[in-house]
């Protein structure tokens, strides 16, 4: 297969022509680089890529250590900060919420996209600044892509940042076309969120660092508690065939569960939410197996 000589046997066994690994192979060259692997038959396989890129790793991560305790996002201050939080999955807008307020910030939060725009409204008249606007872009109701722009045309210049579970490639253009400035996907990874949001937020200063997180431990058993529950909703959604709502469950999944740290219940939901996307007469039960199967390993 690396020789791009495809063999009946292979195809008949993958279900695949394996033009995968000869093309990479042959970019990688292009690229001055190498990709070797080693392969142990039903065990796995071992891929490694190795490409000159003209710098030294070592010499990187000091630069990246060196920063990050310059400016570093765990010491970042958002005291004096109003930040609207529109998100309309209630576990996220609730981590969202105590990740700020952690911070110092001042949060307003907004579960679909009209109530963010009459929040953002009452806020001028009564004078008050908003600093941030954190958008979800997938919201019933109305979406961020069209508050987003309701806030442009209405003349509002706060900054937006939008935050997406999509793992789309035209998804950021998207979101700059709407009127966003920035764009972070989910699941939420610390380090980025507060280097993208500062960067919006001039003359934010530092805090020292918080080492206890009560509220982040209580969040993660929540959304474990409530896996149950969630497994019982998307089995009845299941079998009322219900696309829509299997989409939103594996949606919210995706969206939280590696913030959560369950990454793998957040993969296969992507999965399964992917796959709805491509082919939505696909039969629900055979879509939303492996994520029931998942959900189920975490008890009743
Ligand atoms: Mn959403």
């Amino acid at each position: 297969m690396v020789d791009g000589v495809v063999h009946d046997e292979s195809v008949r066994r993958s279900g695949g022509v394996g033009l995968g690994l000869n093309i990479s192979r042959r970019l990688t060259q292009l690229l001055r680089g190498e990709l070797t692997f080693s392969s142990r038959l039903g065990e796995g396989s071992t891929f490694c890529l190795t490409m000159p890129t003209g710098c030294d790793a070592a010499e990187l991560s000091r630069a990246d250590g060196a920063r990050r305790s310059l400016n570093g996002n765990h010491r970042v201050s958002l005291a004096g900060r109003h930040i609207l939080v529109v998100e309309d999955n209630p576990d996220t807008r609730k981590f969202l919420t105590y990740l700020l307020e952690e911070r110092g910030a001042r949060v307003t939060t907004a579960d679909e996209g009209s109530r963010a725009v009459e929040s953002v409204q009452s806020a001028a008249r009564r004078g008050e600044v908003i600093d941030l606007i954190l958008m979800d872009m997938q919201m019933p109701v109305m979406d961020g892509y069209t508050a987003t722009r309701a806030l442009r045309a209405a003349g509002v210049r706060t900054r937006v940042v939008a935050l997406t579970a999509h793992a789309m490639a035209d998804d950021h253009q998207r979101c700059v076309e709407a009127g966003c400035d920035a764009y972070l996907s989910k699941p939420i990874v610390e380090d980025v969120f507060f280097e993208t949001i500062t960067g919006f937020l001039p003359g934010t200063s530092s805090a020292v660092a918080p080492q206890v997180r009560p509220w982040l431990e209580a969040c993660k058993r929540e959304f474990r508690a409530s896996l149950p529950a969630t497994r019982e909703l998307l089995e009845s959604a299941v079998r009322a065939n219900d696309l829509g709502a299997v989409k939103t469950l594996a949606h919210r999944l995706r969206g939280m569960a590696g913030t959560m740290g369950l990454p793998e219940l957040g993969r296969v939901a992507g999965a399964c939410e992917d796959a709805l996307r491509r082919d939505p007469g696909a039969d629900l039960s055979i879509a939303a197996a492996e994520l029931l199967r998942c959900l189920g390993d975490f008890g009743s």
